[in-house]
């Protein structure tokens, strides 16, 4: 299959789903990762968005050579600005052209309710432009596809409001996730200046509070997202 995560920031998907993504990898999957954002104000150390935008997508990189097996052809950066990202026609059809990009048969994305501003929206695109994937008069320049992928939205920072609906045991990957994220060394420090904890404990304390919920080690949590004729198939997830 081809798994596909539509991420609002550079580390969001090692945080929300990296595990996840790793045991799709390791049952033979390809995946694919798009960036709406490249996070480019997500640093008080350097001077301008460019150039936070630059170290960002490199570390994006870098956390894709363990999340997606190496393949820098499988990362797509949209380049919206964070903290900018908007419900605009020209954010819906970049949106559309990577969905189509990855003809994916598994979507994994924000809640569209998540309150982080360009994760909600991200989400919010999402679900609004699957249902034009394969409507050949949406203006896009990626052609359409005939693929129904399912559609799982993953967790919100600290649980907030989120309900899970399915969860997936990250406990022989959470090491390997870890790891990953830590290669996103701009905002491992930036946050550890912030937060009471810094992102890797936060990111431990998540997945070990939904792991305690499902009975393992550490989780990662999802719930579906459902509408007519893009019904998702929960046996989907690893
Ligand atoms: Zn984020």
């Amino acid at each position: 299959m081809h798994i596909l995560t539509i991420a609002a920031h550079p580390d969001d998907p090692e945080l929300f789903c990296g595990g996840t993504l790793l045991r799709y990898l390791e049952a033979g999957h390809e995946v694919f990762i798009a960036l709406t954002t490249s996070g480019n104000v997500g640093s008080t150390t350097h001077e301008s968005r460019e150039e936070i935008a630059a170290v960002r997508e490199g570390e994006a990189l870098a956390g894709a050579e363990v999340l997606v097996g190496g393949a820098a052809e499988r990362v797509r950066f949209l380049r919206f600005d964070d903290e900018g990202l908007r419900d605009t026609e020209e954010a819906r059809r970049a949106v559309l052209e990577a969905m189509r990009w990855a003809e994916p048969d598994v979507i994994l994305t924000h809640h569209p309710s998540d309150p982080s501003t360009d994760h909600g929206m991200t989400g919010q695109l999402v679900t609004r432009m699957i249902l034009s994937l394969p409507a050949p008069l949406v203006p896009a320049s990626v052609p359409p596809i005939d693929k129904k992928p399912s559609l799982f939205l993953w967790d919100v920072i600290a649980g907030g409001e989120f309900r899970p609906e399915a969860y997936v045991d990250i406990s022989a990957s959470f090491d390997r996730k870890l790891a990953a994220l830590e290669r996103h060394v701009s905002q491992v420090s930036w946050m550890g200046e912030f937060m009471e904890d810094g992102l890797p404990e936060l990111t431990r304390a998540m997945n070990r509070y939904r792991g305690m919920q499902c009975g393992v080690r550490y989780a990662e949590a999802f719930c579906a997202h459902r509408i007519h004729g893009f019904m998702p198939d929960l046996k989907l997830l690893p």
